[in-house]
């Protein structure tokens, strides 16, 4: 059962970079226990011992690597023992986190469904998940609460309506972000779904690229708008116009969060979206046979590419992988709105209309998605996006229904017209089911729209909140306008806790970059609200001609 490395690129000196642990150069030697357990067996194999071994014989049947490690190619991550309080996350072994339930995030690239895929999401969640559905920034759907007695009945479920959790988890070409209106917006510079489409088919699911250092997420959009927060992804590709070629992508690397951000930084290229998958393939190449492989922490493509830079990136793209020259191109302009989410009622390129709604951070449940797949087969739609906000859109819409289909979401308490609250609050998993957890994020994020919404009615404009439960970045802290990380604090009587601290400033578009830890500044959960309020007040009462919250 081993998998041995064959790198792409493997005539090169073993000499400077050895300590990396780079394949590249010769060190095939795993140099941590993820490395040896990807080396011993492809995490895409564990599959035939779920369907044949453990889902007969239970969870305390499961090989411990396999259970923490392998698992995660097929979207399952051990969910948190329930009743583990956030001050316990660091100190106890994984096997005392552990729950014999899962999380299962299931694949859906682009963010593209089907009326009868979101029924089987649905279905999948009332009878395996206990109901649960959370929408995630990365357009997957993510259930709880799973067992693994269950993964055979609900692969054949998802999987008999085109959907996969293939390499939805792991050290793994991750789900790939695309833009929810791809193909239907007026304003498309250009459509990505036939990249994304040649890239699922060549990379996804393919053991030459089933061990990677580490996580590699990609990002594809042809909007105006940037809608895939394409600065904090491995690879992107932005629509642009070249002056002489016409509509392609702006190729963007070495973006990512987590406790080390980077932000993207472009390689100058210009490609047509037919060579969109041959380029995506070579970086994705690169990354598996030079990504640093010696610690876990410097494993991203982010680590690379800051020690290269872009010109040596695109030099080694493209004498090593692609044998040819790119042809150089201009950047993406700024997007004329600040909302990237495809929230509201928007006419289609064919005249049809596209309705974008907001549950309170992502939280559904499999039978609102069973309803609202309902909703949209009843007003003539077989098509749904998920997006990169937590939120979903209803595609192909004539315009005699939407009114009637607005009704229907708005009765499920899914918004058309949001509050900015509702609109631009993210939180991640948090401390209900994550093992990593200090906090609670859900139900706080929920709480705080209320809240927002009962006490500032009067605030209009586009503002992001993003709540982590953690130091890690899954809801992008640092790039929101408040980002609010998970820690313990101490409260006003010196008693230890849940709390965030804040980050202020942050921002995705031309003008990206990271929000200002402010110095000392942390709030308990329970005064969170107070003191958004306060910062929001402030900057309202202090607001100049053409300022918005961002620049405060
Ligand atoms: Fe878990 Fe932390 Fe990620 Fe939130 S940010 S989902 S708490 S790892």
């Amino acid at each position: 059962m081993a998998a041995s490395p064959t790198p792409a690129s493997p005539k090169r000196k073993a000499t400077r970079h050895r300590g990396e642990g780079q394949w590249a150069v010769g060190h095939f030697t795993p140099l941590n226990a993820n490395e040896q357990f990807k080396k011993d067996d492809d995490g895409l194999n564990v599959r035939t011992r779920i369907e044949t071994i453990y889902a007969h014989r239970g969870f305390d049947s499961i090989d411990p690597t396999d259970l923490r490690g392998r698992m995660r190619w097929w979207g399952l991550y051990t969910q948190r023992r329930q009743g583990i309080d956030g001050g316990k996350t660091a100190i106890l072994e994984p096997h005392e986190l552990d729950d014999e339930f899962f999380m299962l995030r299931v694949r859906i690239d682009g963010g593209r469904l089907t009326v009868a895929q979101l029924k089987a999401i649905g279905e999948v969640s009332q009878e395996y998940a206990r109901g649960t559905a959370d929408l995630t920034d990365r357009q997957n759907v993510q259930f709880h609460w799973i067992r693994i007695e269950d993964m055979p009945a609900i692969w054949q479920k998802l999987e008999s309506v085109g959907l996969s959790t293939t390499e939805a988890c792991g050290d793994t070409p991750r789900t790939m972000l695309g833009s929810p209106v791809a193909g239907i917006a007026a304003d498309e510079i250009v459509d990505g779904t036939p990249a994304l489409e040649e890239i699922h088919r060549r990379v996804i699911g393919n053991k030459e690229f089933s061990n990677l250092p580490r996580k590699f997420k990609t990002a594809i959009s042809g909007s105006p708008l940037l809608d895939v927060a394409h600065e904090i992804n491995d690879v992107a590709f932005v629509g642009v116009v070249h002056p002489e070629h016409g509509p392609g992508f702006d190729v963007w690397v070495g973006g990512g969060l987590s406790t080390n951000p980077r932000l993207g930084v472009r390689l100058g290229a210009w490609v047509p979206v037919e060579e969109v998958a041959d380029v995506h393939v070579g970086i994705v190449s690169i990354f598996r046979d030079y990504g640093y492989r010696r610690l876990r922490n410097r494993a991203r493509l982010k680590f690379l590419v800051a020690d290269w830079g872009a010109e040596k990136f695109r030099q080694v793209l493209e004498d090593e992988y692609l044998h040819r020259r790119l042809i150089d191109g201009p950047a993406p302009a700024e997007p004329v709105e600040r909302w990237r989410d495809h929230v509201g009622v928007h006419r289609q390129k064919d005249g049809n209309f596209y309705v974008g709604f907001a549950p309170r951070v992502g939280r559904v449940d499999g039978a609102t998605l069973a309803k609202i797949a309902d909703l949209a087969a009843a007003h003539g739609s077989d098509r749904l996006r998920t997006t990169a906000e937590q939120k979903m859109i209803v595609l192909d819409v004539t315009e005699d229904q939407v009114e009637s289909l607005v009704a229907g979401l708005e009765a499920l308490d899914l918004r058309v017209t949001p509050s900015p609250f509702r609109r631009g609050t993210m939180a991640c998993t948090g401390i209900e089911f994550c093992k990593l957890a200090i906090v609670e994020t859900k139900e706080r994020g929920r709480t705080l729209i209320d809240e927002l919404e009962a006490r500032l009615p009067e605030f209009d404009e586009p503002l992001t909140i993003n709540i982590n439960g953690c130091p890690n970045a899954c809801a992008r802290i640092q790039v929101a306008d408040i980002g609010l990380k998970g820690q313990l604090v101490l409260d006003e009587n010196g008693e230890q806790v849940e709390g965030f601290q804040v980050h202020l400033g942050g921002a995705l578009g031309l003008e990206a970059g990271f929000g200002r830890k402010v110095r000392g500044l942390k709030v308990t959960s329970d005064g969170l609200a107070d003191y958004v309020e306060r910062v929001l007040r402030r900057y309202l009462a202090e607001r100049e001609e053409g300022e918005r919250f961002a620049q405060w």
